[in-house]
């Protein structure tokens, strides 16, 4: 989500005129757009402001922007704590950007701007993709949940779903430009439809991707065991293009901890979903998130979350220590655990969650994978020479090209044979089954990358030739 809103801060910058500081080059404008969901998101704002700061002293002209969930949480404190920073603006005014980064220059003091709620759909502003091959589209931002440890609802809002016709519209633009790849973006997609009334929509979209040509995968995150229906699951089994891939964040194994943490299903509820998943779709990795060491986690709930594990057989997990949240109700709960304690726990969970994720990539051992070749997974590449790329169902695959080698371009589709496991990647050492050049290829070799302008919005165009891609790393929860 917030990569995504970065894409939509870069393309409302260069049609405003900005282009993109190059290389060495000072840049006269520092956009940040910040997370507020990881623990330490404060300390590393402050300190990158703190170390803007002489730049910003040798060049009074230059401009920094802090956005994003924590400028919404932390609002005017930014300016009082960093009182070189020019604009503020929050979650849900992004397209102000250029128009307060254009007052603050004007009047010569800081622009703080934060709306209580959405003025318009992010997605009707421009975006600048980084990706030739890959697109995010959003079908809701918000959440209507109350998870107790999360601060999501109260600085991104109440979901706001919408229009299946300008989900469709953006993922068919994108397609029409290369694009091979779409993954559907919604802090929780099963309640897609809430709002116009249509509980089962989110099947439905899925459907209508599979009528859409020459886009080969469809992807989403995340879903939420609460609000599951079955006619998902059919939709994901038989739309062709939708990948068996499905990250279902489970959180706690344990009853009485999901229900401190209000989530609304129970373990069995979820244990239902995933055998549901596994019968439609042998072949499908499942990956979760977990919550470590919530407050009153006890020793047997913590098994009971082991447990869980045991039977899921996740092909990975994103496990997190439980961390406070200033402003959530998890922060003021009683039996906040000793660090201790959970990263003990955190340890036991993580070594299981590993032998299980080797376990399963061992069985690959032997197996044809399609590819979609990547651009920057590999950071050993360069030294064993081999190229990265995504499987259907998600896994990262580091592959030998053989002679293939200048030919393969990320966006480019291979076949190859997995060779080794390893718990985190596969390994196919044995030269490549096939190679498909794609138009993405095609665009990514001559550094074109689609720019959305808005939906609904017709036609994308092309952008600048892309340069380094900065983004905040998001979160799935
Ligand atoms: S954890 Fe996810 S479902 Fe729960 S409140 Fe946060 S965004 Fe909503």
């Amino acid at each position: 989500m917030n990569v995504h809103d970065s894409e939509r801060l870069s393309g409302l910058l260069e049609d405003a005129g900005y282009v993109r500081a190059t290389g060495d080059t000072d840049p006269d404008v520092v956009v940040f757009n910040t997370c507020a969901v990881r623990e330490n998101a404060d300390n590393r704002l402050y300190g990158n402001l703190g170390h803007l700061r002489p730049a910003k002293q040798e060049n009074p002209g230059m401009q920094i922007a802090v956005g994003g969930c924590l400028a919404q949480k932390d609002r005017g404190e930014i300016v009082r704590r960093a009182p070189w920073v020019d604009v503020v603006f929050g979650t849900h005014n992004i397209g102000s950007l250029p128009t307060l980064l254009e007052r603050a220059r004007h009047n010569e003091e800081a622009e703080v701007e934060i709306l209580e709620s959405l003025d318009v759909f992010p997605s009707t502003l421009p975006a600048r993709r980084e990706s030739a091959y890959s697109g995010w589209v959003s079908v809701s931002v918000g959440c209507n949940n109350t998870c107790t440890f999360c601060i999501v609802p109260s600085l991104r809002g109440k979901e706001k779903d919408r229009r299946p016709g300008d989900v469709l519209a953006e993922v068919r633009a994108l397609v029409s430009e290369g694009v091979s790849e779409v993954t559907l973006l919604g802090q929780n997609v099963n309640a897609y439809g809430v709002e116009f009334g249509d509980r089962y929509a989110f099947g439905k979209l899925l459907r209508a991707c599979g009528e859409i040509e020459g886009l080969e995968r469809v992807r989403f995150t995340s879903p939420h065991p609460r609000d599951f229906t079955d006619d998902v699951i059919e939709a994901m089994a038989e739309t062709p293009n939708v990948c068996h891939q499905l990250h279902m964040p489970l959180q706690s194994g344990s009853d009485s901890v999901l229900k401190s943490m209000r989530r609304s299903y129970r373990s069995e509820r979820y244990l239902d979903i995933v055998r549901k998943v596994r019968r439609a779709m042998p072949d499908a990795a499942i990956t979760t998130d977990i919550i470590v060491g919530f407050p009153g986690e006890t020793e047997q709930d913590f098994e009971d979350t082991l447990d869980v594990v045991r039977e899921s057989r996740f092909s990975n997990a994103f496990t997190f220590q439980y961390s406070k949240r200033a402003g959530t109700p998890a922060a003021e709960m009683e039996g906040q655990l000793p660090k201790e304690v959970v990263q003990q726990r955190y340890e036991r969970l993580v070594e299981l969650q590993n032998e299980i994720s080797w376990e399963l990539n061992t069985e690959l051992v032997g197996s044809e994978v399609e590819l979609l070749v990547a651009e920057g997974e590999g950071r050993k590449n360069t030294e064993t020479r081999r190229l990265s790329g995504r499987a259907r169902d998600g896994r990262l695959v580091h592959f030998a090209p053989g002679d293939d080698v200048d030919e393969i371009r990320p966006g480019d589709v291979v076949h190859t044979v997995v060779t080794r496991a390893a718990p985190h990647y596969l390994i196919a050492d044995d030269g490549l089954r096939s190679h498909r050049r794609t138009v993405a290829g095609d665009r990514w070799e001559v550094g074109q990358r689609p720019k959305t302008s808005g939906v609904s919005l017709g036609l994308p165009s092309f952008g600048e030739p892309a340069t380094e891609t900065t983004t905040e790393q998001g979160c799935a929860c």
